[in-house]
Parts: C-alpha cells; structure tokens; sequence
C-alpha cells in the first residue's frame, strides 16, 4: 500500500492531473499520521444501513476502536458482538444509555438513528459526558442544531456531524477549484441528488415527517447545500424553492418527493439544485470566468468520476468514512477543537438553509437567508 505524508498527498491535489501519479486506492490510515498512543472508543448508536457502512471505515480507522453498540434489537446487539468481539458491559439498550455516563471505555457515541431521533439522542449522550458524531441532517431546525450545540459546549464534549465529503479528495478538490477561484469566480453550481424509490415500503421512517423530518431534502439534498456551499466558501442569502410532482401518491403524504431550489450568494454565485425520489441523479458542476470542473458520480459514495475544462480528475479511492474517523479522534485525542468543516455549527448553517427552502416552496415566495 502507498505511503506518503498527508501534506504531500493535500499538495498532490493541488496539481490537478498530477495526482495521477498517486496510488489508485488508498486506505485514509496510508496517511502519515503520527501513531496514536491511545484510540478513541466509540459506540455505535442505532445499527441500520449506515451503522452497517461504517464498519469498513472503524476498520481502517487507526484512532478510533468500536467497542460498543447502543441498540434496540437485541438480535443485533448478539450479531455485533460475535462479529467485532464486544464487551458485555459496552452494549446498550435505548433506555440504558445514560449508565454510558458510568462507563469509562466509551469516549464518543456515533449516532445513526433516524434523523427525528438526532436531537433527542445527542442531548442524552451529551449529559452522559461523551463526544458526539450524529449523521446529517443534524436536526429539523436551526433552533434543535443550536440547543444541541449549547448541550454539548455545557457537557463540555465535542459535536461532529458525519459529513463525510469533507475527506475525499475529489470534493477538497473541488473546495479549492472553487475557494482558491484557480478559475476565477465562481458564477453558476448545479447540485443534484436523488434515487427512485418506487419500492420503499409505505412504513418506512423516511416517509414519516415526524422520524425524518421532510422528504429527499433532509435526506440527501443536504449534500447538494453544503456542496455548493463549501466550494464557493460563503453562505446563501436568499433562496426560491419550488416542489416537483407526486408519482408516488400512496407513498409521499406526509413529505416531499421532488423539490427544486436556487441558491442566492452575496458574490452574485447562483446555484440550482433539485433532489428527488423517483429518480437517479447525481451530479455537481461548477462555471466560473475561466472554466468549468464537475463530478458525476458527485455526492454518493463514490467511486467519483470528474473533470475540469483543462483535465481530467484522476484521484485515488479513500475509505470516506475511516478518514472522517481518523480526523475527528486525532482532534478529540489531542485536545483541540474538531475542524470547523464538520462541526456542529456546520450542520447548524445547513439547517438554517434547509429552513429556508421550504419556506420559499411553501410560500412560493424568495426568502432571505440572514
Ligand atoms: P436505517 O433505518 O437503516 O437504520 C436506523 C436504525 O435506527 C435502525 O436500524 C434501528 O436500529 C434504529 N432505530 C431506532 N428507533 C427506530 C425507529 N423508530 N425507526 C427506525 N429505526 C429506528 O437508517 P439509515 O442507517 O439509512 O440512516 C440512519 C441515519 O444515517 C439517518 O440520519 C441518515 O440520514 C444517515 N445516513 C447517512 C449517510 C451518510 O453517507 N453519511 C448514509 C445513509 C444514512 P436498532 O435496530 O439497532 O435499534
């Protein structure tokens, strides 16, 4: 497996085609990383799909041990612990979570519950005086992020949210395209995210407004706002919103199925985004005065595939997840403050815009964001 130190692999990226000369697969722990003397310990709360993803990212991880689950199926619980060797005394049902404050060998607590469950669950594990990651969308509201935040400061424990992008290279690829301007400013942004779901059970959570909160915007067309976010590096102040069409009658009552929005940045930056449940698209481009760089595959997991108007990207594969991991634990081990790309005041800024869209599509009117 490559080796090479993590500043020349951020300098690589920098060369645009250059990186071609990289490995084409890299695990996040090929980083030069110093060796940690302790790993952080962290319980999974919620074993779904993605508490079944990121088991390849704590096996890469070199900062982080799982060494506990919070769960409340207990055949789960059984198969978690046959699998990754668990200690009794480290799983957890939803009512026993707050005994976490009396256990020493849990350090933080990967919330990948629902998305209704975010705020309830990163208050309890807050009070029980461990570190908080909980996946996106970090809440419903600015006001839940804000409360969670506050709960967190108060317990004196830190709060990521699993924004994952922020670690593979294409997307700081794609953060320094646009906030370095290599081609100049950046005027135009389509972001786009969807999958059909023509087969999702009439029961599932991501159909409840309650559990999830909204429809494809909560789910995924988060991604699409802090994409566009993070490459022209400032924030939106006005926003016009407008929902698709109902395929899915029977399935979409309670919360969108398409929703389209455009994004309105002090720069005079637009950017045009759609997410959708009934059909497959991901794709993110950029114009700006001297060029064009784009991803498609864009916002899933990946493998991503992407150009500029000079080149073609050729960067290598990284466990997303592990490297997401790796940043967090290294930060938290340390002492210092996780970087500001992942933080819970990140989520907040989402939220806020998030907010906003669907004022704009319930109102039909421009909102501004301020
Ligand atoms: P799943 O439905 O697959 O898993 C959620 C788990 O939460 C369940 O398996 C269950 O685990 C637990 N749970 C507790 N109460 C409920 C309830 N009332 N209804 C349903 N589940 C419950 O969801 P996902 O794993 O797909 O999503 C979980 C979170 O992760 C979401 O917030 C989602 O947005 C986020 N996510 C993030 C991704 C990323 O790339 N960053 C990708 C996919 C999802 P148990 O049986 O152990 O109690």
């Amino acid at each position: 497996m490559a080796t090479f130190s993590r500043r020349s692999f951020i300098g690589n990226l920098g060369l645009g085609i250059g990186a071609s000369a990289l490995s084409p697969t890299l695990m996040a722990s090929a980083f030069d990383q110093p060796e940690p003397t302790k790993k952080l310990n962290v319980a999974v709360c919620g074993l779904g799909r993605y508490a079944n993803v990121l088991k390849s990212g704590f096996a890469a991880s070199r900062y982080c041990q799982l060494n506990g689950v919070i769960t409340g199926t207990p055949a789960k619980a059984a198969k978690w612990k046959a699998e990754l060797g668990l200690q009794d005394k480290n799983i957890y049902s939803y009512q026993q979570l707050d005994q976490l404050a009396n256990n020493p060998d849990i350090d933080l607590v990967y919330i990948t519950l629902p998305n209704g469950m975010h705020k309830e669950y990163t208050l309890r594990v807050a009070n029980a005086g461990k570190h908080v990651i909980v996946e996106k969308p970090m809440a419903f509201t600015e006001r839940d992020c804000q409360e969670m935040i506050a709960a967190c400061q108060k317990a004196g424990v830190q709060l990521a949210v699993g924004y994952r992008l922020h670690y593979e290279p294409h997307h700081m690829e794609l953060k320094r395209l646009g906030q370095e301007k290599v081609f100049g400013q950046v005027r135009f942004i389509e972001a786009a995210l969807g999958y059909r779901l023509a087969g999702i059970p009439a029961d599932d959570w991501h159909l409840s407004k309650a559990m999830a909160g909204g429809g494809p915007l909560m789910n995924l067309g988060v991604y699409c706002v802090q994409s566009s976010r993070y490459v022209l590096g400032e924030e939106p102040i006005a926003v016009t919103a407008q929902y698709g069409p109902v395929t899915m009658p029977d399935r979409f009552k309670e919360v969108e199925e398409n929703i389209m929005w455009q994004l309105y940045f002090l720069s005079g930056a637009v950017c045009t985004s759609a997410t959708t449940a009934n059909c497959n698209i991901d794709r993110f481009f950029a114009t700006a005065d001297e060029g064009t760089f784009e991803l498609s595959p864009a916002l899933s997991y990946g493998p991503f595939a992407g150009k500029t108007s000079q080149n073609v990207f050729n960067f290598p594969v990284i466990n997303q997840q592990a490297a997401q991991l790796d940043d967090i634990a290294s930060h938290i081990l340390s002492n210092k403050p996780i970087p500001s790309h992942i933080s819970g005041e990140e989520g907040r800024k989402d939220m806020r815009v998030i907010e906003a869209i669907y004022r704009a599509a319930n109102t039909g009117k421009k909102v501004l964001i301020g």
